[in-house]
């Protein structure tokens, strides 16, 4: 049966429509060939949206993004928009959507493709079949505490003030969601925080577990101190499933996990906001890049780390697994075979553009579903 779910595309700014017009082509290639169907739309979000509207998120699309099943953004930014006031810089566009959308679960999986392994900055046994997930809340905690500021003291110093700060139901709707992707997985969350001097991270460890223990102990629950985590994760990274902690630490844990798959092109990810009334989780997808200002407009893009965003968007907006698993196969079996883009590129393989790649992409689904 043919299913309609609404797609809001917002390719952003540099090479965000080039890594776009793939997903495109994977998208109508769902349509033609497979049971999902989808009402897509496309709208205009950082520069791309000063230029037109003066602002980088213009109303009308904030209501959009709020209808739509699910999101999937580009990239924003570029160096034509690098001097305007911080109120109205492309990026403010991407935080106007978080915020508004209230996605407090980011989701960074930290893949690792075994064709790829040599591109990591560790041993390749220690990286070859890494699947983790980091979830990072991503709304709470310092970047957002109060009281916060920079101010003048009487003896001339300046001091600057931020605030770890987390409430009950902050830690528990994010834990909610390591619990419910670990059970998806292999069944292991790792709680992270730095219970052993900080306050928050006491009530973080003490909340997790009390969720745990409320309907969730089919699930291994383990805690870690962040510093030993950030330690763990380049000495032993496959030990974890998946990763729960909040802002801050998730900021940096998530960047370190992004080195051991090796390229930023290839990495994906997700923000998952609540259910709503009709089962609805608000969600966006994206890749971790940026815009590429270097590269932009030249068809030289790895268009992989958007068009693994969609499929993250498959599995958690659409309840699509089977047609996300498909293209993460077809995305290792291309690796598999050498086809690469210039930032992948390896010794012995074929270069291809980044519409090559999605052409090549298509035809993998095609061979796959044959
Ligand atoms: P970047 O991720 O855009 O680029 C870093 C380097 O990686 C560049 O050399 C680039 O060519 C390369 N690269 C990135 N993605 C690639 C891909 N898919 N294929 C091939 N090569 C790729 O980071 P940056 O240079 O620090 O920032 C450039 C602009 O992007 C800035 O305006 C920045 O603010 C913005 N930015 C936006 C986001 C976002 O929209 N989420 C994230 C990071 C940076």
């Amino acid at each position: 049966m043919a299913s309609n779910k609404s797609l809001l595309i917002l390719p952003g700014d540099g090479i965000g429509a080039e890594a776009m017009g793939q997903v495109r082509k994977v998208v109508d290639w769902m349509d033609n060939r497979r049971s999902v169907t989808f009402d897509v739309s496309e709208d205009l979000v950082g520069g791309a949206a000063i230029d037109r509207h003066g602002v980088p998120l213009a109303d009308e699309t904030m209501d959009r993004a709020l209808e739509a099943d699910a999101v999937l953004l580009g990239a924003v930014g570029g160096p034509k928009w690098d001097n305007l006031d911080f109120s109205i810089k492309p990026e403010r566009g991407l935080l106007r959507l978080r915020k508004e959308m209230e996605l407090f679960a980011n989701l960074r999986p930290a893949l690792c493709f075994d064709a790829l392994v040599e591109a990591s900055s560790l041993k390749p046994e220690l990286v070859s079949g890494l699947d983790i997930m980091i979830v990072r809340e991503l709304t709470g905690g310092v970047y957002f505490g109060e009281p916060r500021g920079i101010e003048d003291l009487e003896n001339g110093e300046r001091r600057g003030i931020n605030t770890q700060v987390y409430t009950t139901s902050e830690i528990r709707r994010v834990a909610e969601v390591a619990f419910d992707l670990a059970r998806k997985r292999d069944g292991r969350v790792c709680s992270v925080e730095k219970a052993n001097v900080m306050e928050s991270g006491l009530l973080w460890r003490e909340e997790v577990s009390k969720l745990h223990g409320e309907g969730n102990d089919d699930i291994e629950l383990s805690h870690m101190y962040a510093d030993n985590c950030s330690m763990q994760l380049v000495r032993t990274p496959k030990q974890f499933d998946v990763i729960l902690t909040d802002n801050l630490f998730g900021d940096m844990l998530s960047d370190t996990a992004a080195m051991l798959t090796g390229s930023l092109g290839m990495l994906p990810s997700a923000s998952l906001g609540s259910v709503d009334a009709l089962g609805r989780r608000k969600a966006m997808y994206e890749p971790v890049h940026g815009s590429a200002p270097d590269i932009a407009g030249q068809d030289k893009a790895n268009p992989l780390a958007t068009i693994l965003s969609f499929a993250m968007a498959l599995r958690y907006s659409y309840d699509h697994g089977e047609e996300a698993d498909l293209i993460e196969q077809s995305v290792a079996t291309l690796l598999k075979e050498g086809k690469r883009t210039g930032d992948i590129m390896a010794e012995g393989c074929e270069l291809l553009s980044c519409s090559q790649m999605g052409d090549a992409l298509v035809r993998k689904l095609d061979e796959a579903s044959a």
